[in-house]
């Protein structure tokens, strides 16, 4: 194919359907529109990888599939890229998740994927205040002024969305097991004298298996606005389990975050997952006390995706110049976050430190100066051992 030919291509972005364009540095279609990043696919090759089986499946959703089912609109923030989604009668001033004023209004011509399920909000605006003031009372180093400031700062619920992939697996493995068993062995001791003792040997033996596996659910976040460390730490939302149908009566009242897919990390990420998934499971089949070797070779098929929403409630704050963000399931209540560190506390901590260390010294210089001190020569050994490194 010619640069010729390719520059007159237009491709669409397999998410909302507008106009996605390469980009040299991601090495893929970017969607300037919804921010969705996907692999290009050659006109003329058959679909090869997960992630061009996902550009095909998403490219085929119909109409009927696409838009909220009820009216809503969207704001995409210019500091961190989260598109929010939100009820029309509601003015946004910043973004809910940096507070940031750089946000522009987004039209919903483009219509993002419907979420087939999602889980709904359990825990009330006062559980969480709640639940953040005791976290904070909680971060020792954090600054005495947090902990007050949670009882007026403004917290959001929010839906952020996540992809989950199934798939089945197929795979069959073979390695070396190992069976301890013990034998008698002579040596001389630190006195000259010869000695047995019992040593543990492994007897190697080849072994072989197959293993057949359902993943169902395998999570990656689609969100830009909540960083993904805070969000690991608050899963997991149970989504096998508990999981409704959509309904646009859930989301009335609420914020939505809109999905941004980077295709190629998703379908990695979900695939790598699945893949030491499968290498574990096949290594608690394999017999003996050990094994060594283990060489796993998996099919994977039957793979499909879903696009779910889970609730979160989010405090973003600035402190400083600094932003931060609290984050709470709104399912299960877990809550993490980030916090600026007071520097008074910090050295107050050291000073106490340095007391205490000092202390020791003194009491074990006394205690060593001391004549009568019993010839019971651990303890003391240990403190020089202590005191000279
Ligand atoms: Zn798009
Ligand atoms: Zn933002």
């Amino acid at each position: 194919m010619s640069d010729e030919v390719f520059a007159q291509q237009k491709f669409n972005c397999p998410s909302c359907g507008a106009e996605a364009t390469w980009d040299p540095a991601k090495q893929s279609l970017v969607c300037g529109y919804c921010g969705t990043i996907a692999p290009m696919q050659p006109p003329d090759s058959p679909t090869t990888g997960i992630e061009h089986d996902l550009v095909a499946a998403l490219g085929a959703i119909g109409d009927d599939q696409r838009g909220w089912d009820t009216t809503r609109a969207s704001v995409k923030c210019q500091s961190c890229q989260a598109i929010t989604v939100f009820e029309p009668t509601r003015a946004a001033q910043r973004c809910d998740f940096c507070g940031s004023a750089a946000i522009i209004p987004v039209e919903e011509q483009m219509r993002p994927i419907r979420p087939e399920s999602l889980l709904e909000f359990k825990l009330a605006e006062t559980d969480v205040r709640e639940a953040i003031r005791a976290w904070y009372g909680a971060r020792w180093f954090a600054p005495n002024k947090l902990g007050t400031r949670a009882l007026t700062d403004t917290v959001h619920g929010i839906y952020i969305p996540y992809w989950t992939f199934d798939s089945q697996v197929s795979a069959d493995w073979s390695a070396m097991s190992g069976d301890y068993y013990y034998e008698d062995e002579s040596y001389i001791d630190s006195n000259g004298n010869r000695q047995t003792r019992s040593e543990r040997k492994i007897r190697w033996y080849p072994s072989s298996g197959h293993l057949d596996h359902f993943f169902d659910d395998e999570h990656v976040p689609a969100t830009r606005g909540v960083e993904i460390e805070l969000l690991n730490k608050i899963e997991p939302f149970p989504t096998t389990t508990d999981l409704k149908p959509y309904d646009p009566g859930f989301l009335s009242g609420w914020t939505v975050e809109q999905y941004q897919i980077d295709l190629i990390a998703a379908a990695q990420h979900a695939r790598q997952t699945m893949e030491t998934k499968t290498q574990q499971l096949c290594s608690q089949q394999v017999p003996g006390d050990t094994h060594r070797d283990l060489e796993v070779n998996a099919d994977f098929s039957q793979q499909t995706f879903k696009h779910v929403l889970v609730p979160v409630w989010l405090l973003a704050y600035t402190y400083g110049s600094q932003s931060y963000q609290v984050v709470v399931n709104g399912y299960t209540g877990a809550i993490a976050g980030r916090y600026p560190k007071s520097w008074i506390k910090i050295v107050l901590l050291v000073l106490a430190i340095l007391s205490v260390v000092a202390t020791l010294l003194l009491l074990a210089g006394s205690l060593r100066s001391k004549p009568d001190t019993q010839p019971d020569q651990t303890p003391s050994r240990i403190l020089d051992l202590n005191f000279t490194h």
